[in-house]
């Protein structure tokens, strides 16, 4: 096998065995743009790596030797050499990035040699020692394990001796006095002196990068992110270029476009007389991109041309890393840019009408889960605030919690469901879990590239960073801006879209949607096939789900109007009594209020369908609890209260015990209800034919679909049915309204989808409702899995995910698939959609696409993911 491949080797095709780096430099080499020479080592080899115990696969140190004696000869450098010493980098390269997880080493091949050459040589001994101090720094960080901060204390100190604030004011003989105490440093720690021969520097690097892919940010990154374990990392060795050599010099990273608001303009930062991490790391506070105009417009002028083409030759904003040394641009990495939803929608919007992409490649750009960035609440525009202090916008959205300064912190807090804002000078890789867990990320340093602010845009999370006004004080747990004290605990509001940090809680509105978006979505329902409706359950949720698109409802929860706190009594009687006579009586106080709720929806909707389920739940989600009922006796007992009360609340016990279930999930709920207490749906049918009689001589034109819920057996559905026929009969006759409906029922139950073609036969619909089909299917009570067992399913990866998430296609799939072939079958117009809560997620929309369904039905916040899913699932 064939281990290494220099730049020109490869393309960006080969992105699986070079790594998204390797694959994009070779890319950048062959299109012919200014590329420091190098090679790429494969993940093949670090696959073959961990296989062999992390040892070298046979033949890849030859190869390695080979690239490096070519690299020699391409530049006229070589490994050791004194008088032109060959420096190269050593960077990490996953096929799919995970930046700032993995290792990075510069300045390699530097020893107590070469560092005198480099210093004659550049003319720049200040420089050359630095570069030396770099390395050690890094290789005794990455390759020896060596803490960032034993090095960091010695570079104080010198910085104290010195008289000096800044790193760049040290001479070339504080940094050999350094360097002395950066080698002794290794010595202590490692039992050896610190590796003075490149190759042998080389093949540590190259080992502790491949080491790298299993550290614990990386792991932990690649859980987040569901990337798969066995990828591996390619490593890229390239020739160093500086770009800390004096103010001709310099290193940045820019965007093609606004990775923020996708607007399309240069956008990026870079620091003069700076190396690589400089401006990643959040060290120092870079300047805009515009400041490189200024000052070297000349190379300003090729950078801009040079960003332009690789949009053009890639189709899709870029992420570019540069250097400029001694006025000579050099390009160090291109690669797909990140960007919130915001900017993903408008950059892929604007690329369609520039010419660039098709809208088909403009809908699979953008992630369905991602646009909930835009579906939520956001700081009312109008709201007064009184801002505190003002960072870098870096990624928008807004987050209000309590200020926690410690990731670990963040984390417990987090998982305890408390809202969390994280503050920090910057942030790490280390700190990845708890950023997870916090609403959003406040720094007093670095700029819009800083970790932070990268981080942060890839999860969706608000973050202002580079807020220079506030003073941590870690010490002390708290805050400073001025005289202000902002204690850990506190809770503050950060905009990440203005850079505004307030003070406590500020008031928020509803999101609308952007015209880029609007115009997303209506190329979305250009393709795709399948329907999206919304399950809502009053006029308001019907309205907001017209309003993000909705064709219609498809589940409205009818229990949810009886749980209403004027309602519930009236609840509790009808289920309470003891004759029919009561529950008639009880019922028709009822009736008035459901047929307002049906009005209300039905006209919020008209025109389009709505699928209204009759009653569902276990009953004792309505009747007090028989254990607090209890206590209350006692109390009322020992107050000596009045004895008509307490017998009044020991017959509820008494009836409330008698109809406790040991599985309410499978007790007497669903349409058992209705077969028991057949009133309970007449009543139903009444109030939705009635308010459904209404609005038709208002002149509304309105769509009942009466839906029945849990039927495992098409006799209870034809013994409902008829329920629901005389009712709609009585209903025309009273008030001489003839209105359209249809009958359908839900498929909840494995029998119910096993015996789908005899239960088609009474049905005009069915709707899978997949929480309680994949309940019952997998025999997981769906209240009880997440709390208890469902965790150590998915670390063992006995599951992949999470089944009540994302629909299990394997088994709740087949069944589905099953009903689907086997009702259409006797009966091929059948309307057939979801509502459970699959129906709002990507994955699980893009089955339904595959096996027929008609729609999909989810909230209305999602209506507008499912729109971009379905679409997807089509192209
Ligand atoms: C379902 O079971 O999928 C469903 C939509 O009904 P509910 O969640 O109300 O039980
Ligand atoms: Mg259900």
């Amino acid at each position: 096998t064939k281990y290494v491949y220099t730049f020109s080797e490869g393309k960006a095709e080969m992105k699986d065995l070079l790594g998204g780096k390797g694959a994009n430099l070779a890319e950048m080499t062959n299109i012919g743009l200014p590329v420091p020479p190098g090679f790429t080592i494969t993940t093949e080899a670090c696959k073959e790596f961990y296989k062999a115990g992390r040892n070298f696969p046979a033949g890849l140190e030859q190869e390695v030797e080979e690239k490096v004696a070519w690299l020699e000869q391409t530049l006229g450098k070589k490994f050791g050499d004194p008088n032109g010493p060959l420096l190269v980098s050593v960077r990490s390269g996953a096929v799919i990035s995970m930046p700032g997880m993995m290792d990075t080493v510069l300045n390699l091949g530097l020893n107590d040699q070469t560092v005198i050459g480099l210093a004659a040589s550049s003319g720049n001994p200040r420089w050359a020692y630095d570069c030396y101090r770099r390395f050690i720094q890094m290789f005794g960080n990455v390759v020896l394990g060596i803490e960032h901060h034993r090095f960091e204390a010695v570079l104080e100190d010198q910085k104290y001796k010195a008289g000096v604030k800044y790193d760049n004011q040290l001479t070339a003989e504080d940094w050999q006095e350094v360097i002395k105490h950066y080698k002794t440093i290794v010595r202590k720690e490692t039992g050896k002196d610190f590796p003075q021969d490149p190759m042998e520097q080389l093949y540590k690097a190259i080992y502790a990068v491949f080491n790298s892919w299993e550290n614990d940010r990386a792991i932990v990154y690649r859980k987040i992110h569901k990337i798969p374990d066995d990828l591996g990392t390619a490593v890229n060795v390239q020739a160093m270029v500086f770009g800390n050599m004096g103010d001709d010099c310099g290193t940045g990273v820019a965007f093609t476009r606004n990775p923020s608001t996708g607007e399309k303009v240069l956008y990026g930062e870079f620091l003069t007389n700076a190396q690589g991490e400089d401006v990643v790391a959040g060290i120092r506070t870079p300047q805009p991109i515009a400041k490189l105009e200024e000052e070297m417009p000349e190379v300003y002028r090729q950078f801009a041309q040079t960003c332009a083409l690789l949009e053009k030759h890639y189709k899709d904003m870029q992420d570019i890393e540069f250097t400029i040394e001694r006025n000579k641009l050099w390009m160090l990495q291109t690669r797909n840019g990140k960007r919130t939803a915001q900017a993903a929608i408008r950059i892929a919007v604007e690329m369609v009408e520039e010419g660039l992409i098709s809208k088909e490649t403009a809908i699979k750009r953008v992630d369905p889960m991602q646009l909930n960035q835009l579906l939520h609440r956001r700081i009312d525009p109008n709201a007064k605030l009184e801002v505190i202090a003002k960072g870098l916008p870096a990624s928008p959205g807004s987050a209000c919690g309590a200020v926690v300064f410690d990731a670990d912190l963040a984390e417990k807090l987090g998982e305890q469901g408390k809202k969390v804002i994280l503050v920090g000078t910057e942030t790490t890789p280390d700190d990845i879990h708890g950023m997870v867990a916090s609403q959003g990320i406040l720094t007093s340093r670095g700029g819009m590239t800083s970790h932070a602010a990268v981080v942060a845009r890839g999860m969706g999370k608000p973050c202002v960073c580079g807020c220079e006004s506030i003073k941590i004080d870690y010490e002390n747990k708290q805050f400073l801006v001025g005289q202000l004290v902002v204690k850990e605990g506190d809770v503050i509001s950060i905009d990440g879209s203005t850079g505004q940090v307030m003070l406590g809680e500020v008031p928020m509105i509803d999101p609308e949607l952007s015209p880029e978006f609007q115009k997303l979505l209506t190329w979305a329902d250009e393709i795709r096939t399948l329907g999206v409706r919304a399950n809502a359950d009053t006029p308001e949720d019907a309205a907001k789900a017209r309003e993000f698109g909705a064709g219609g409802i498809g589940l409205t929860r009818t229990e949810h109007m009886f749980m209403a706190q004027d309602r519930l009594p009236i609840v509790q009687e009808m289920i309470l009594a003891s004759t029919l006579e009561e529950r008639e009586a009880a019922l028709a106080k009822l009736l008035p209020m459901q047929e307002g709720d049906f009005y209300g929806i039905l006209k919020a909707m008209a025109g389009l369908p709505v699928c209204i389920r009759l009653l569902d739940p276990p009953l004792h989600e309505f009747l007090p609890n028989a254990e607090e009922l209890a206590v209350e006796i006692t109390r009322l007992k020992l107050t000596n209260s009045d004895q008509s009360e307490i017998k009044a609340k020991e017959d509820l016990l008494r009836k409330v015990r008698s109809l406790s279930e040991f599985n309410p999930m499978l007790g007497h709920r669903g349409c058992r209800l209705g077969i028991t207490w057949p009133e309970v749906y007449a009543m139903q049918a009444r109030a939705i034919f009635q308010a459904t009689a209404r609005l038709v001589k208002e002149g509304y034109q309105v769509e009942p679909e009466v839906e029945i819920p849990l039927v495992i057996e098409v006799k209870e559905l034809a013994y409902l049915r008829q329920v629901v026929e005389r009712v709609a009969q009585e209903v025309k006759e009273a008030t001489g309204v003839d209105f359209h409906y249809t009958v359908g029922t839900m498929i909840e139950v494995p029998r119910a989808a096993l015996l789908a073609d005899e239960i088609a036969t009474q049905a005009e619909f069915f709707s899978f409702g997949t929480n309680d089909l994949t309940q019952t299917t997998l025999g997981f009570s769906r209240d009880d899995a997440e709390g208890k067992f469902m965790q150590p399913y998915l670390e063992k990866k006995i599951l992949t995910e999470n089944p009540f998430m994302v629909l299990d296609r394997k088994g709740v799939g087949k069944l589905m698939q099953w009903t689907v072939e086997n009702a259409r079958r006797v009966k091929p117009e059948l309307i057939i959609g979801i509502c459970g809560e699959h129906g709002g997620e990507p994955s699980s929309i893009e089955f339904c696409h595959l096996i027929g369904l008609d729609y999909v039905s989810c909230s209305p916040y999602r209506v507008p993911i499912a729109r971009l899913a379905a679409a997807q699932a089509k192209v």
